[in-house]
């Protein structure tokens, strides 16, 4: 009788499709940062590679560990010029995007058509994305290949310009023929960030030719072997402030200059999109407290961003001491000190207090200036 049951649970099993081994969780850490000017922020990578070129990855998995990564939106670049595995993989410059983008599409995950024009410094490596067609870009002269993706509607951005591959003491050169590319109208961005490095001339480079900050990773292993991502390492991305996440919206921003660089504990970018990042990441829960005499009162501020913002108090109060270098932990309420001078102070008192928030770079030299009010009733004790 009991046999019978047991073999009657294996037919409905069987019968049903269910699976009695233990389901593998495939899931999804999103990256919170707050939508801001009435644009969705957007993450994404825009520089990664598969075995199409010289990566190790199948297209697919590419799609799939962006989408668990939290990220909204990729480029598949493998290069044009460099094909180490093709005695095993046929060359196909087309093939990776395909193959990436059936992925993404099952994901919700934008995959962006884009190759690697890889030669020589100058003018080096160079992205072209948003193309219809990636064979024509395999063309001798490197001149041709960037005006054929720019009559394709590409957008250009400049790779690593400070790659040691390249430039031995890692510091990024700007060369006459990056001038001609400019005057063209044949590169509209540049990697700030590229992999685990930052180039601060590079970003200084954006501010003053007006050119898209791009932070990428320019993957080529799986990332969890390049990024402890169990223990919420990140690659860097490239932030976009989109109207949809569709390749017209996020190409549309791209050429608008609207981005930022997330790169480890750091954001990039400039002002206007920074501080309305800080803005809608914070919010100050009691801007009002009462100090008696010498002793503290405490102000709790919320972040609800991924991001610890790190603050550097900038003015001195004749009637307080307030926490000089407090950090608003990513998704965290944390405790500002306010503490009295004096045990006479009486009466109410409003204070902007001034920080700068030095891992928010809006120049290679400048953080974030932020200003946080509280009104403080001061209530004597002698
Ligand atoms: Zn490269
Ligand atoms: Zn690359």
């Amino acid at each position: 009788m009991r046999k019978q049951t047991a073999i009657g649970a294996l037919v409905l099993v069987g019968i049903m499709g269910i699976s009695l081994r233990a389901e593998v969780i495939r899931a999804r850490s999103p990256i919170h940062l707050p939508d801001i000017l009435g644009y969705q922020t957007l993450k994404c990578d825009f520089h990664i590679h598969t075995v199409f070129s010289d990566g190790g990855v199948w297209p697919t998995i590419r799609a799939e560990e962006a989408w668990r990564e939290g990220l909204d939106a990729i480029a598949i670049t493998d290069h044009i010029e460099y094909q180490p595995h093709k005695d095993d993989i046929p060359t196909n410059h087309s093939r990776s995007f395909e193959i990436a983008k059936g992925t993404g599409d099952t994901l919700a995950l934008t995959v962006i058509r884009g190759s690697e024009v890889t030669r020589k410094m100058p003018p080096g490596h160079i992205n072209a994305i948003f193309l219809k067609t990636n064979p024509p870009l395999d063309t001798p002269e490197w001149r041709d290949a960037l005006r054929i993706a720019a009559e394709q509607g590409a957008f250009i951005f400049w790779n690593h310009p400070g790659w040691t591959g390249q430039q031995a003491d890692g510091l990024a050169r700007w060369y006459p023929e990056h001038t001609e590319l400019l005057e063209k109208g044949l590169i509209h961005g540049i990697e700030v960030v590229n992999d685990r490095d930052y180039y601060p001339e590079v970003h200084r480079w954006a501010l003053e030719k007006n050119l898209t900050m791009m932070g990428n990773s320019d993957v080529h292993d799986p990332v969890s072997m390049g990024f402890d991502t169990d223990h919420g390492e990140r690659r860097a991305i490239t932030l976009v402030f989109a109207t949809a996440n569709t390749p017209e919206a996020i190409k549309e921003a791209l050429v608008a200059h609207r981005t930022a660089v997330l790169h480890k504990d750091l954001l990039i970018g400039r002002q206007e999109y920074l501080e309305p990042i800080f803005k809608a990441s914070v919010k100050i829960m009691n801007p009002l407290v009462t100090v008696k005499g010498k002793g503290s009162a405490y102000v709790q501020i919320a972040n609800t961003s991924d991001v610890d913002f790190q603050l550097v108090g900038t003015n001195r109060l004749d009637e307080v001491i307030v926490s000089a270098r407090p950090i608003l932990r990513g998704g965290k309420t944390v405790l500002l000190m306010i503490q009295g001078r004096s045990p006479e102070t009486t009466g109410k008192k409003s204070f902007d207090l001034k920080y700068t928030v030095t891992n928010l770079k809006v120049t290679p030299e400048d953080g974030l200036q932020v200003t946080i009010p509280v009104e403080v009733t001061f209530v004597p004790t002698k």
